[in-house]
């Protein structure tokens, strides 16, 4: 419930009256704070939606009534609309867990915008764990653009055991599966889409992952069906949503935090990359995507956030080489913020 936004002298008010009146088919009388009532108040204009068993509408439709007319009563409130909505719609329902994998925790990398710095994250954040004694897998699902062979430095096809599973290849102790290696990725997107389901789902349940400490996921940017289809058919642990500072990415950072609240996979927070760029020259900080945004953010979402990366050229070059800034300079300033965030999480 938005209580937050709703002057106090005002929510006392509708708190009495909701409070007066009885669930009519629990015959308990009604909390303000119930799950199932929700109010939203613009500009004196409150909505409360009551979330029922839509079966069982017409025992509502009285309380509905009176609930308006009453509400409509309270000075400063110019209009009320109480909206039976039907619970499942609003909180959808988790399906029986398909992609499987025996991994402690099972954490999502997602980002409103491509080329943020996901994947950086993604592998940089699974070489950090790993280095804290973790057993950790990096499984990348990014669609439009895999690049954690690259940044790995794996370039072999992962082969089938006796078993007809895919083992996954290891790199810098990680084991690695990539969507690159089963679907064509020169292939248009628009093809590609409804081979990604099939694809995720050999990835989990048709690689030979052992047992692990965390999987961590590289998704594709923004909000699709990969996201959809991961959080309600996987066990997923949170989601971690990275962005650089400026206005333009952060818009479809809302997209994927409210995506994510619908389907109930806990935020474990954001991270600002390319927060900043210090210069050796002139010995200056440069907020070259201006800074701060993704704090901000986190913040008005309430979500954790994890910290700012700066704009480092030895981590551009190191991911193109594959050879990763927290294996190949674990000791640099950026290594250490990768620690810092593995920490947190
Ligand atoms: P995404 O997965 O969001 O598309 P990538 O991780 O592939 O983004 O990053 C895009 C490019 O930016 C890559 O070349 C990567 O090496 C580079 N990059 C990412 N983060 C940083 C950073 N903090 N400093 C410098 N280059 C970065």
């Amino acid at each position: 419930m938005k209580k937050s936004s709703i002057p106090e002298e005002i929510i006392n008010k509708i708190k009495q009256i909701i409070e007066n009146f009885d669930d009519p088919l629990t015959k308990k009388p009604l909390k303000i704070d119930d799950p199932n009532i929700n109010l939203a108040f613009k500009d004196n204009h409150l909505n409360i939606s009551f979330e029922i068993d839509p079966s069982k509408i017409d025992a509502y439709l009285e309380i509905k009534k009176k609930l308006e007319e009453n509400i409509a009563k309270i000075k400063d409130i110019l209009s009320v609309n109480v909206i039976l909505t039907s619970e499942k719609k609003s909180h959808p329902e988790k399906k029986v867990a398909r992609f499987l994998v025996n991994s402690k925790n099972i954490i999502a990398i997602a980002s409103g915008k491509g080329g943020v710095g996901k994947s950086s994250f993604a592998t940089n954040l699974a070489l950090a764990l790993k280095e804290l004694g973790n057993r950790v897998g990096l499984l990348d699902a990014d669609i439009y653009g895999p690049s954690i062979p690259r940044m790995m430095g794996v370039y072999e096809k992962p082969v089938a055991n006796e078993n007809k599973k895919l083992i996954p290849l290891e790199r810098y102790g990680i084991k690695c599966m990539s969507i690159g290696f089963l679907i064509d990725v020169d292939t248009p997107a628009i093809w590609r889409g409804p081979m990604v389901i099939k694809a995720l789902d050999q990835m989990f349940n048709g690689v030979e992952w052992g047992v692990l400490d965390y999987l961590i996921i590289d998704l594709p940017p923004g909000t699709g069906d990969a996201h959809l289809s991961l959080a309600q058919e996987s066990k997923l642990t949170g989601a971690i949503i990275i962005s650089t500072p400026q206005e333009v990415a952060l818009a479809d950072v809302k997209k994927g935090i409210n995506m994510f609240k619908k389907v109930n996979v806990p935020l474990i927070g954001l991270v600002e990359n390319m927060s900043y760029f210090l210069c050796e020259k002139c010995d200056t900080r440069h907020e070259i995507f201006s800074n701060g945004g993704a704090r901000n953010q986190a913040l008005q979402s309430k979500i954790p956030f994890l910290g700012e990366l700066p704009i480092d050229k030895n981590l551009r070059i190191n991911s193109d080489n594959g050879t990763p800034i927290v294996f190949s300079d674990p000791k640099s300033e950026i290594a250490k913020k990768y620690f810092e965030i593995a920490k947190k999480i």
